[in-house]
């Protein structure tokens, strides 16, 4: 149930104010998710990095954080040596243009996150930037307090510093209460971070979050005992309201933000491009948003999106690359916050892709033939590539881009399918379904497809 102080969309806008609308630079769109820009041109595109404080510490910490979990490899693979030298270089580029807080832990990058992150910002003097780091204490060999202990006392070591600015137990909620417990509150851990707090060697105590709400809440509701400085979540456009959609066991990201404003936690995000799905969306999306915003890259809708929640300190984003970082250097520098209407736009398009998933259909043809007739590969095919090219109409039946969209999708439905041979003969019989190894509800598909099929129809002549 909603509170007075959830924040509602227009309570929203009404408190973000037309601060920070200055358009950041721009560069050229050289691929749909991303933009690159040289590196020797760029210096000049870059406007000034937008900061949130911190309201317990009062810390200036940049929009955009970079998360280290992602560091290149000397060979390219995941499980590869860390190339230090191209580490020192992003993490130097991401200083000099206002970047101030770091995040890693001891469980990325096989275990050499820490100590290459530790590397690079040792250069600068240790006031100049902000260490996140984590209690990754996920296997129950180190639950014990003296091996959690062991843990956090080598992050120091490997960070090459005698305090962390912001430490989280890192995942809770996975594992329900009953891995809280074991991890945490029974071996005494949690008290004894409280107590690193207190003397100063954790300057910031919070979580990052995972999996089981009722630990999410449990954690809050014992906000006057342990006042938790921050806590990260995952926050992105379609996880806003859908991520129960995508996955039953997740929250709302609506939810968890509204539950930390409520109680002036800020909030860290993770994950704004939904592990690169928002980055790499259909083409009829990469059309709705390039549309909008022509020099823009997609991804900077998802990062825009996050950092403009007044209550979200910092964005974090794992930049393996150059082009990752100079890209978000420009949504950042400065953020320009969404419109009002912007942020419906998104929405619309999160509710799209939701709507309009591709089927998993890979043409083996196992499923026929029908005994009806129905051509089943080359209905689901069309669908899927009417998708792909963003042909599936929808929005404002008025707009010259619905109209075409519309045409393509009836018109290539009858080259592709002859007619008695499309989904409207289908009579759920499911005799098709049982054959199907991508566990495909074919029946369920052809009757969603005609149904939208004869919607276009009925809206109107002109073909
Ligand atoms: S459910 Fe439809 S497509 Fe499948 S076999 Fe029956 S008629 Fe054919
Ligand atoms: S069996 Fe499934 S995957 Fe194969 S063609 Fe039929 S619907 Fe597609």
């Amino acid at each position: 149930m909603k509170t007075e102080k959830d924040i509602s969309r227009r309570e929203f806008f009404r408190k973000m104010g037309a601060a920070g609308m200055a358009v950041a630079g721009l560069a050229a769109c050289t691929e749909a998710g991303r933009r690159t820009v040289s590196t020797g041109t760029s210096e000049e595109s870059y406007g000034e990095m937008t900061y949130r404080t911190n309201p317990s510490t009062s810390d200036k910490v940049s929009l955009l954080g970079y998360g280290c979990m992602r560091w290149p490899t000397v060979d390219g693979k995941s499980n590869g040596a860390i190339d230090q030298e191209t580490v020192n270089e992003l993490v130097d580029y991401a200083i000099a243009h206002g970047v101030n807080y770091f995040d890693t832990s001891p469980a990325y990058c096989q275990g050499q996150s820490e100590r290459a992150t530790g590397i690079a910002l040792s250069r600068y003097p240790r006031n100049s930037y902000y260490l996140a780091t984590k209690l990754s204490n996920f296997a129950s060999s180190t639950w014990s307090r003296e091996a959690s202990i062991d843990m956090y006392r080598n992050s120091l070591k490997e960070l090459q510093t005698d305090y962390i600015d912001y430490m989280l137990l890192h995942a809770i909620g996975q594992g329900g209460m009953k891995a809280l417990e074991d991890r945490y509150l029974n071996n005494g851990i949690l008290d004894f971070l409280l107590e690193e707090r207190k003397a100063g060697r954790i300057r910031n105590l919070g979580f990052s979050y995972h999996g089981d709400i009722e630990v999410f809440d449990y954690l809050l509701s014992r906000q006057d005992e342990y006042k938790w400085d921050f806590v990260q979540i995952q926050l992105n456009y379609l996880d806003w309201k859908y991520a129960k959609d995508i996955n039953p066991r997740n929250t709302n990201a609506e939810y968890l933000y509204n539950e930390l404003s409520k109680r002036n936690i800020p909030a860290i995000i993770m994950e704004p491009l939904l592990g690169g799905r928002l980055s790499n969306v259909p083409d009829n999306i990469v059309a709705r948003l390039k549309q909008r915003e022509p020099e823009e890259s997609v991804a900077s809708w998802a990062f825009r999106f996050a950092g403009s929640f007044p209550g979200v300190l910092t964005v974090l984003s794992g930049m393996t690359r150059m082009e990752h970082l100079q890209d978000n250097l420009h949504t950042f520098s400065p953020l320009k916050p969404l419109s009002e209407e912007e942020f419906g736009f998104l929405q619309e398009t999160a509710t799209l892709m939701m709507q309009f998933e591709t089927i998993p259909c890979n043409d083996c043809k196992y499923c026929m033939p029908c005994p009806y007739g129905i051509d089943i590969p080359a209905v689901l095919l069309h669908y899927n590539k009417c998708l792909n090219e963003g042909n599936i109409p929808a929005g404002d039946k008025a707009r010259e881009s619905y109209r075409k969209a519309r045409r393509a999708f009836l018109v290539g439905y009858d080259r592709s399918v002859p007619r008695l041979r499309q989904a409207s003969h289908c009579i759920g019989c499911n005799q098709c379904s049982p054959h199907c190894p991508q566990s495909i509800d074919i029946p369920r598909e052809l009757h969603r497809i005609d149904r939208f099929a004869e919607s276009l129809k009925r809206d109107g002549p002109g073909l």
